[in-house]
């Protein structure tokens, strides 16, 4: 399931939620209940064992 990260523009708070599909575009603050939020991305939400950045080192070609 996906758990993203959030962080509230109006009061700062970061928080998790539990987004399902078609929910993502109407999350607010549990704080504020502002709608003022960024998504951020989570390291724990992907598969685990691709490291950020080894692509662009190890794989010249492969994409484009
Ligand atoms: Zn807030």
């Amino acid at each position: 399931m996906p758990i993203f990260e959030y962080k509230c523009n109006e009061c700062k708070k970061e928080f998790e939620k539990l987004v399902f599909a078609g929910e993502d575009n109407n999350i607010s603050c549990p704080e504020c209940k502002s709608m003022d939020v960024v998504k951020k991305m989570s390291a724990s939400s992907f598969m685990g064992n691709n490291s950020l950045g080894k692509c662009a080192t190890s794989s010249p070609k492969g994409f484009s």
